[in-house]
This record gives structure tokens, sequence and C-alpha cells, in this order.
């Protein structure tokens, strides 16, 4: 272990639920470069965990590897107590429990608002239109863009297409929801928007890994912090605690140039 490396668990507040997402020593490379070392992190159902780091820290591979974007070289990931399994209609299912919302929203350009909230229900989850569509115009309403859902995602602001996104992802049911840098496309005065939709989700109990650069959303909504830094968990903390008090010299060092 580097000396930097500081991780406790007897502080934050206590764990929400039980573990929902296991990450048991987990390592990947990308040819060369040793991308996740060692991780371990258990997020706990009901637990909002919001992941920040410098840029190429492995936070977005982090996620990927979550719901099987991209496989790992050892060690092990389960979720709701189910390894990821590595191929096949066993993988939709559960990758199906793993909603991503990425900075990029990657809507369906030639499909409605409302047609891109229903795919994933037809799809993966074989629900039939009716139902399909009933439930798209809830979601729809809940993040604030019902009245949208017959126009074509480019006639909509880009605030107004990561709520899209965040519909479509929940339209699946997903156990945990994982956000990689979800408002770091937008004009800043679209930020709030989409901070205020997650923040009420969190509200609502879902299970949210974030990667954000929002220090503001993080200290609000995150019962936990991971900062990571060269591929590795350098440290976890109650957000308070770990924004007026970090204990690691590489999380002051980054926390003294974006704060
Ligand atoms: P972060 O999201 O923290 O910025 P990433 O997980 O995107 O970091 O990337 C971590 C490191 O892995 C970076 O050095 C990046 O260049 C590298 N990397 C990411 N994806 C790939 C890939 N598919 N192939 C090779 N290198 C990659
Ligand atoms: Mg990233």
């Amino acid at each position: 272990m580097s000396e930097v490396s500081v991780t406790k668990n007897d502080e934050g507040p206590a764990p929400t639920g039980d573990p929902l997402v296991v990450l048991d020593n987990v390592n990947k490379h990308f040819g060369a470069l040793h991308v996740l070392q060692d991780i371990d992190l258990t997020i706990h159902r009901g637990e909002v965990v919001v992941v920040i780091g410098p840029s190429g820290s492995g936070k977005s591979t982090l996620c990927r590897t979550i719901n099987r974007l991209e496989t790992v070289d050892s060690g092990g990931i389960t979720i709701d107590g189910k390894p990821l399994p590595q191929e096949g209609r066993e993988l939709a299912r559960l990758r199906a429990d793993v909603g991503m919302v990425f900075q990029s929203f990657n809507l369906f350009a030639h499909k409605t608002v409302l047609e891109n909230v229903m795919l994933g229900q037809l799809k993966v989850r074989r629900k039939d239109r009716a139902s399909a569509a009933k439930r798209a115009r809830e979601l729809l309403d809940r993040v604030g863009v019902g009245t949208q859902a017959d126009k074509y995602p480019a006639q909509l602001s880009g605030g107004q297409q990561q709520r899209v996104a965040i519909a479509r992802a929940l339209a699946m049911d997903p156990k945990v929801m994982l956000f990689d840098e979800p408002t770091s496309a937008l004009d800043p005065e679209m930020i709030n928007e989409v901070l205020d939709v997650m923040q009420q989700l969190a509200r609502d109990g879902m299970t949210m890994v974030v990667v954000t650069h929002e220090m503001g959303f993080a200290r609000s909504a995150a019962n936990r912090v991971v900062f990571m830094a060269d591929g590795r968990i350098v440290e976890e903390a109650e957000p308070n605690q770990f924004f007026t008090n970090p204990r690691s010299d590489r999380a002051k060092d980054f926390l003294s140039k974006i704060l």
C-alpha cells in the first residue's frame, strides 16, 4: 500500500443498505498502462457515491467495468450478489440492472424522445408498446421534459437531452445508476436542471455512482466521496470531511486546483 493510501472505513454516514455493487481487487490494463489497480469498492443499496480525481485517473474506466463495457484482467465484480457474466443473455440482463448516463447523451437522433425512452423497455424488458409508452411518459414528466415527448433530440437543449437520457436509463428499472460526468458537456445555465434531477433521484433512494466535478452536488448529495489518482482509490471519506480536511497529499493538491 502506498503512503497516500489512507482509506478508512470508520468515518462517514452509516451504510444505507446491503452491498449492491462490489468490486473486489479489480485490476485492468490497457497495454502497458495499469489503469485500475487493486480496486476494492462496495456500494450499498441507496448510497450515493461521488467519484472524483484528475483526468486520466481511471474514473470512466471504473464506471465502464461496472456494466461490463470493459472487461477486467483480475478481480471480481458482483451486482446484487451475482457475478458479472462474461457474455450472452445473462450479461444483457445484468447490464440492464445498471443504468448509465454519459457526458454525451447518445440519444437516437432519428427517434422521438418518447421512442428513445421506450426502446429498451421493448427490446430488453420485452414490454408491450402501451405500457412502455405509459412508463416513458411518466419518467419524462418526472425529469421535467414531458411536453417534449414527440420532438426529436436535436430540437431539445443539451440539458433537456441529458434529462431524456436519464429517463431512458431509469426506464429499465435499474438497481444502480452510473453517471459519468453528466454535466460536463452542458452550457453552464443547464447544469443545474440536470443536477436537480439527480438530486431528486438520490433523495428518492436510488443507488448512484456519479463521476463529476460538481463539488456542490458532491457536498449535498453524496454519502461518500471516492478520490482516484493514477488508477487507485487514494482516499474515501464522507464529503464534508473530504472537502474540509482531505488526508492525502494527492487529494489536497487536486482540491487546491479545483476549489
Ligand atoms: P478518467 O475518466 O479518470 O479521465 P479514463 O478511465 O477515461 O480516466 O482513462 C484512464 C486512462 O486510461 C487514461 O490514461 C486513458 O488515456 C486510458 N484509456 C482509457 N480508455 C482506453 C482505451 N480504450 N484504450 C487505451 N487506453 C485507454
Ligand atoms: Mg472520464
